[in-house]
């Protein structure tokens, strides 16, 4: 799907596919020389990470083995309550080994919050976070995320891994919906 096929559904394009390339170019330079001499284990998280995991991947240098966890956040409505449930665990046991979590965004920040801990108390040899996206003013738990692509506002965004109603996935790029998608 493109811009030209979105354009009725699409308000904004925020994120072009060239900016997330590059950005993942200059983080993904970040993660070699970080892991330089370590094994290194990317997981991500369904399924939003599904497109920035991949791509990122093919763009680091440093070997890795990559593995997925599924989670869902209890709550009404469309905010993240913080009290999540494993759909899928890792088919990995991380004790000892490096981890990086790759995640799509990070909106109140419970869900990563809720994973870091959970993560953390399987004793990985190392934690570290990259997130493609952040909503600094949506933040209700402080985290400390090691690489962020972009900050962005406030706002319901899509494309690149993330849905509305499970569409819009498949976008190669980041932008918001119209108001009339989601009866706004
Ligand atoms: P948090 O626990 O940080 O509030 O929520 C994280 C999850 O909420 C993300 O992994 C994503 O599934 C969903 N989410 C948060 N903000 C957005 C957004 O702007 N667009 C979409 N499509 N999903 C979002
Ligand atoms: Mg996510
Ligand atoms: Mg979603």
């Amino acid at each position: 799907m493109n811009e030209k096929d979105m354009g009725a559904d699409l308000e904004n394009v925020l994120i072009t596919k060239e900016e997330i390339d590059a950005k993942l170019a200059e983080t993904a330079a970040k993660i070699d020389a970080e892991y330089a001499d370590k094994d290194l284990l990317i997981v991500g998280v369904l399924k939003g990470a599904v497109m920035v995991m991949a791509d990122l991947a093919r763009t680091l240098s440093t070997p890795v083995t990559m593995d997925w966890m599924a989670v869902s956040s209890y709550g009404a409505g469309t905010q993240s309550s913080g009290v999540v449930r494993i759909l899928k665990d890792l088919d990995t046991d991380i004790q000892d080994r490096h981890v990086l979590i790759v995640e799509d965004i990070i909106d109140s920040g419970l869900t990563l919050s809720w994973l870091l801990s959970n993560l953390g108390s399987r004793r990985p040899a190392s934690l570290r976070v990259f997130t493609l996206l952040r909503k600094p003013e949506a933040a209700k738990v402080p985290i400390d995320v090691d690489w962020v692509g972009f900050d962005i506002p406030n706002e319901f965004v899509v494309g690149y891994g993330l849905d509305y109603a499970e569409k819009y996935r498949n976008l190669p790029f980041v932008g918001t919906l119209a108001p009339h998608v989601y009866g706004g």
